[in-house]
């Protein structure tokens, strides 16, 4: 099942090339301020998902091309993202001049909800004169069921999906969470793939593109930490709530992304996205 957010906060299924408007199915819809009925779908979803299968049936069918997705999270309470989680691009990190050696141990931080944008919008680069900004692919997952203590062995059957994230990465010197929280640091999309569609998230490749080169290509079981690992980490720190965001790390190849390029991703089993980057001059 391929979950969607389009328009003015519908929500979809995306069946073949059409968006399905299934939002009846959801018991508490409100499209309103701090809109809060994705959360809730997120955490009712087994119970719900029947519902949705049958609104689906007779929902309002359009052409992809012709709805305006959104980022299919809808205020997560937070954005996890793993850190120095595939070797290649720990040695690439420790290549670099002045990285500070603890950056090159496996960690978690914190991005900024706000810096969520969806796969119709553009990052807009923040005016910095001598600092490099890069662009991060990895793939990312939404908790359905939270929980805290999550042992290894039960942490999948908390999620409920899989997306892809680019995290926009500042370098240099400064805390992670600043630099990767910018407005706009967050493309997510296209769309949120049930966990039972992905089957097994630790073999699924990832390329990105920029301007049609590739700069990105890695397979997720190249993780040296993998997602049963981060969840159970992540929990054992703070809670987890329905709908929050983990993503799993950047490949090697991450490099500088300048105004006018446009970055394509792709994750098998998920789909692909077109993110254009500018400056604030336009
Ligand atoms: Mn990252």
């Amino acid at each position: 099942m391929k979950l969607g957010i389009f328009d003015e906060h519908r929500l979809g299924l995306v069946i073949g090339e059409e968006m399905v408007d299934v939002t009846e199915a959801l018991p508490h819809y409100d499209p309103g301020y701090a809109a809060n009925f994705w959360l809730r779908m997120c955490r009712d979803f087994d119970v719900l998902r029947p519902r949705i299968e049958r609104a689906s049936r007779e929902g309002l069918r359009k052409p992809l091309e012709r709805v305006r997705l959104m980022a299919p999270v809808l205020n997560p309470s937070k954005i996890i993202a793993a850190a120095s989680n595939y070797q290649e691009h720990v040695t690439e990190m420790a290549a670099r001049p002045g990285v500070h050696t603890w950056l090159l141990d496996f960690d978690v931080f914190l991005k900024a909800p706000s810096s969520i944008i969806g796969p119709s919008e553009t990052v807009v680069l923040p005016n910095l004169p001598g600092r490099e900004i890069h662009h991060e692919s990895e793939l990312a997952l939404v908790l359905g069921k939270g929980g805290r203590n999550i042992p290894e062995n039960e942490a999948l059957s908390h999620v409920l999906g899989y997306t892809i994230l680019i995290d926009v990465t500042l370098r240099g010197e400064g805390d992670r969470s600043r630099r990767k929280s910018y407005d706009g640091f967050t493309p997510m999309g296209p769309w949120l793939v049930s966990a039972d569609e992905i089957g097994d998230p630790q073999d699924l490749d990832i390329r990105l593109w920029v301007d049609g080169t590739l700069r990105q290509s890695v397979n997720t079981r190249d993780m040296l930490v993998k997602i049963p690992g981060i969840i159970s980490y992540v929990s054992s720190v703070m809670t987890l709530n329905p709908g929050d965001v983990i993503t799993t790390g950047a490949p090697p190849g991450v490099g500088e992304i300048r105004p006018g390029q446009i970055m394509t991703v792709e994750i098998e089993k998920i789909g692909r996205m077109e993110i254009p980057v500018r400056g604030t001059q336009g």
